[in-house]
């Protein structure tokens, strides 16, 4: 499959190209980024390279419109649950390196699973992002379908169960890509890590990862196999940051003109600590907060229809921030270790794959959220509905899918309320509810939302738009 979408030598020619640019070019930029038809790769280093104040913070105010403009005031929630920590790969940067001999070995068993999505489901999670190590013995295919069906099996003492399981597992062929397009799975992951090249070669000295090109055409492969949505990535702190957004954006372009579908979401974890991870403690190209907020502002306007995705690796006041920028979803209260949501399992605590850095459980999370004037919200309403591939983007593109995403944030969070939720939650999630529903243009699709909240008090679950 053809990998060469990603050009490195015209991305190194524009970030040279437009160091310091002029407000006035910044400004064009920026108007056009307010179109929602998103940037090419010069308007993002046009962005990227400057380093005004003030243009910097009008980036950041229409990083926040082009949010708000395509999904709303909601930030959809999600739980990562790690089933395996076997890999056979050796990046450098990874606490589940194969080399790293220090760590025990964990492949969960089935009842191990359900233990886990119990633990997840009891924080009132409905989405779970499910991640194994790349290890064909001890991970291998089948056990993976196992696993799937059995996280969807279970139900907690409230009578909720899982919606959505997203999956970030290895770089799949086309067999196998047709095999878990037949089953019940949202949006596939992968990260490139890096994209550029010769680092890429370094970080990844051994193991079947450190086949640039297999990884770089994934996607191409997932989507002509049956899979309808994608998710990428960079590591930020591994290459020039300036470099990674952009080749995202050629990534997209690539998927988009290919397939009518570019990726459903893009990922932006910083590099951090991690035992026996050489490549994590000193980094040469160390992303600093104020980078990455300004490289989530670009990309969101880059890239509007995007779901952007942001960990619990960040802490807590730099994620809080980072909301404002265009980041639409989010994990909380994760635990990065197999075992880690019902500790019994797992021997030693400090073993995830990196170190994470917000530890609010997803309750305080929630409620700092709500605080924050935005939605949490637990929707898995097209998956199930079937608005996937082209027909999302036929409706995020254009700013239509929030019709949707706004009452089915807003029936979720009730459900939340009704099951999870402590008292102060409870009364500043009620309130914002109802300033919201307020705010629903469309009359039809609020009486209808309200129908549907009294339907939740009255003890129905699972009411979506
Ligand atoms: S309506 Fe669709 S896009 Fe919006 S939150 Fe729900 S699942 Fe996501």
């Amino acid at each position: 499959m053809n990998s060469n979408f990603i050009d490195e030598n015209l991305i190194f020619e524009y970030i040279e190209k437009y160091q310091n640019p002029d407000s006035k070019l910044v400004d064009d930029v920026i108007n056009k980024a307010l179109e929602l038809n998103g940037l090419s790769i010069a308007d993002a280093a046009i962005l990227l390279n400057t380093k005004n104040q003030d243009d910097i913070q009008k980036i950041y105010h229409a990083a926040y419109k082009v949010k708000d403009e395509i999904y709303g005031k909601r930030l959809v929630l999600f739980a990562p649950l790690y089933v395996s920590n076997y890999c056979s790969n050796n990046c450098l940067y990874c606490g589940f390196r194969a080399d790293n001999k220090e760590i025990s070995r964990t492949t969960l068993s089935i009842d191990q699973i359900k233990e886990e999505t119990l633990g997840i489901l009891e924080q009132g999670h409905k989405r779970v992002l499910m991640l194994m190590g790349e290890q064909h013995k001890n991970c291998p295919t089948d056990f993976f379908f196992d696993a799937i069906d059995a996280v969807y099996s279970v139900k907690d003492s409230k009578g909720n169960s899982i919606r959505r399981i997203n999956v970030e597992i290895a770089p799949l062929n086309d067999e196998e890509f047709q095999r878990i397009s037949q089953i019940k799975i949202g949006t596939y992951t992968v990260f490139q890590e890096t994209y550029h090249r010769e680092t890429y070669k370094f970080m990844h000295p051994s193991g079947k990862k450190s086949d640039y090109d297999w990884r770089l055409t994934t996607m191409d492969r997932a989507l002509s196999n049956g899979l309808h949505d994608v998710g990428i990535g960079a590591l930020f702190g591994l290459f020039d940051y300036r470099f990674e957004v952009m080749a995202m954006i050629q990534h997209s372009e690539h998927l988009d003109k290919n397939y009518g579908a570019g990726p459903h979401t893009i990922s932006i974890p910083r590099v951090q600590p991690a035992n026996n991870a050489p490549a994590s403690h000193h980094l040469k190209y160390a992303v600093s907060d104020d980078e990455l907020k300004k490289l989530v502002a670009v990309l969101r306007l880059s890239v509007p229809y995007t779901g952007m995705i942001l960990s619990t690796r960040e802490p807590a006041h730099l994620r809080t921030q980072l909301f404002d920028l265009g980041i639409s979803q989010i994990s909380a209260g994760s635990k990065t270790n197999p075992g880690g949501y019902k500790q019994a399992f797992s021997e030693k605590v400090d073993e995830g794959q990196f170190t994470l850095n917000d530890c609010r459980s997803s309750g305080e999370i929630i409620q700092d959220v709500i605080k924050q004037g935005f939605i949490p919200s637990f929707c898995t309403g097209c998956y199930r509905l079937g608005r996937v591939g082209q027909d999302f983007m036929d409706q995020a593109k254009p700013g239509l899918i929030k019709i949707y995403c706004q009452p089915n944030g807003l029936t979720t969070l009730r459900e939340y309320l009704n099951d999870y939720a402590d008292d102060d939650t409870k009364k500043l999630g009620n309130e914002l509810i109802e300033k919201e529903l307020d705010l629903i243009p469309n009359e039809s699709v609020k009486e209808k939302t309200k129908e549907f909240i009294d339907r939740i008090d009255n003890g129905e679950r699972d009411l979506y738009f």
